[in-house]
């Protein structure tokens, strides 16, 4: 938690801080506490936040401050854009925006891949102050011509770092030239600032960006215990499994293999033991992983069993244990991993078993968090295996760096573009400069 006692010493209108106090929150986080005071006088942003630092808040306390204090740029276009890497985070975003604009005239528009598209088109006609979207999509308006970026005033970027590992980096330097107004302010949220593609990234997205970093990697995910079990073999590796659910309190699991067909042989194994087991192939359609994640997320399952592969693009959600049955090959995915536990100073652990072909990606998970790790043991499952002596430590595989871009010229619409765009006159400011907060009642 931050030093910062309250939201209005951060310099937020009293308004926003009565409506967190109706949901219970009255005391930024760290990363708010730096984040919003440096947002809301206008500068450029790349902070990284860890999932569950309360991040979300972090740049949409800015964005509510914008729309109520300052005078809209375009009154047709977006004056906000936030742009998750999955539907999953999306959602969560936009309902929370939600819970902080109920009750004003402000409209938020969630558009997201696989949903009806001219619905969304129509939402779009009506001039949201703010969009949340995921970045396939949104081009998709762009291109359709259903949304014009030309008067937006705030861009933030969530999740960059997933965004440009599931290849979003066209999408992004599209939207970043075509919402090129010169007044935009850009916010970046990324997972850790030590990836090459993200500082390029903002190389070409920020202005003279002030940059906040929670904790070195190594600090990260302080509230969670994190536990290493030495395993000779897979049949060794299930009997740790077994041992590690028998005892360990949790409400839900997740657990993370390499393969595939592991998840599968789990699955059957732990639903054979009676454990309500849920599996994520990297098969499966969308809708049908969907389903999945929905049902895990009312608690109709204990388990959930996915490999890397398969929960890409999903946001998983919040639980207090997870099992990384196998090491993720990078040791970045070793974060976003355990980052699923331990949400708002919420205890959580994270237990990895690490066998002879799991020891290279275990080193590099180690320099890594440039902590040294204690392996434990589990009465009667001692391992034999006790880790390779003397293997060269392997190098925290750096993402390829990709050429920034230089910030092109303002891209000029021709007239007849903006020809059949809706011409309603959308009193969203109030003369002072104040966004009505409250509907007026009927009287
Ligand atoms: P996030 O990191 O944005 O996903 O937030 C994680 C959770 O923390 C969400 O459920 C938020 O509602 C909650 N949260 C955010 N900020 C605060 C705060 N200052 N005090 C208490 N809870 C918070």
């Amino acid at each position: 938690m931050s030093n910062a006692e309250n939201f209005t010493d951060l310099g937020l209108d009293p308004r926003l801080s009565t409506i967190l106090d109706h949901q219970g929150i009255s005391r930024p986080t760290e990363i708010q506490a730096l984040a919003v005071p440096t947002a809301i006088v206008g500068h450029d942003l790349i902070a990284s936040s860890k999932t569950g630092s309360g991040k979300t808040l972090a740049y949409l306390l800015p964005t509510m401050q914008r729309l109520m204090r300052q005078k809209a740029l375009s009154k047709k276009d977006p004056r906000v854009l936030i742009l998750t890497p999955t539907r999953e985070l999306a959602k969560q975003v936009y309902a929370q925006l939600r819970s902080l604009v109920s009750g004003t005239q402000l409209r938020a528009v969630l558009v997201l891949g696989g949903e009806n598209f001219n619905d969304q088109a129509k939402a779009l006609g009506k001039d949201p102050h703010v969009v949340v979207a995921t970045p396939g999509r949104l081009v998709n308006h762009l291109d359709e011509r259903s949304l014009f970026l030309d008067g937006l005033e705030l861009l933030i970027l969530d999740e960059a770092d997933r965004m440009l590992d599931l290849g979003f980096a066209e999408q992004l330097n599209r939207i970043n030239q075509i919402a090129s107004h010169r007044l935009r302010q850009t916010l970046m949220f990324s997972a850790t600032l030590e990836h090459a593609e993200v500082n390029s990234m903002a190389k070409t997205l920020l202005k003279s960006p002030k940059r906040i970093a929670i904790g070195a990697a190594n600090a990260e995910h302080a509230d969670i215990e994190k536990r290493f079990y030495f395993a000779d073999h897979l049949d060794h590796k299930q009997a740790l499994l077994e041992r590690i659910l028998d005892t360990e309190t949790y409400q839900q699991v997740i657990i993370f293999t390499a393969t595939r067909a592991d998840t599968e042989r789990l699955s059957q194994l732990l639903s054979g033991k009676g454990l309500k087991t849920a599996a994520l192939s990297g098969e499966m359609s969308q809708t049908d992983r969907n389903k999945i994640m929905d049902s895990f997320s009312r608690g109709q399952q204990q388990v959930l069993i996915t490999t890397d592969v398969a929960s890409r693009g999903l946001d998983l959600l919040q639980v207090s244990l997870v099992v990384n049955f196998d090491m993720p090959k990078q040791a970045e995915e070793y974060v976003h991993r355990i980052g699923r536990t331990g949400r708002a100073g919420a205890k959580g652990v994270a237990i990895s078993l690490v066998g002879p072909k799991d020891w290279d990606a275990f080193k590099r998970v180690e320099s890594f968090l440039q902590q040294s790790v204690n392996f434990g043991e589990l009465d009667g499952l001692k391992a034999k295996f006790k880790g390779v002596k003397d293997a060269p430590v392997a190098k925290v595989p750096k993402s390829e760096v990709s050429a920034a871009v230089a910030r092109p010229k303002r891209v000029i619409k021709a007239p007849q573009d903006r020809k059949n765009r809706r011409t309603a006159n959308l009193q969203i400011v109030s003369d002072d400069g104040m966004a009505p907060l409250k509907k007026k009642k009927a009287d």
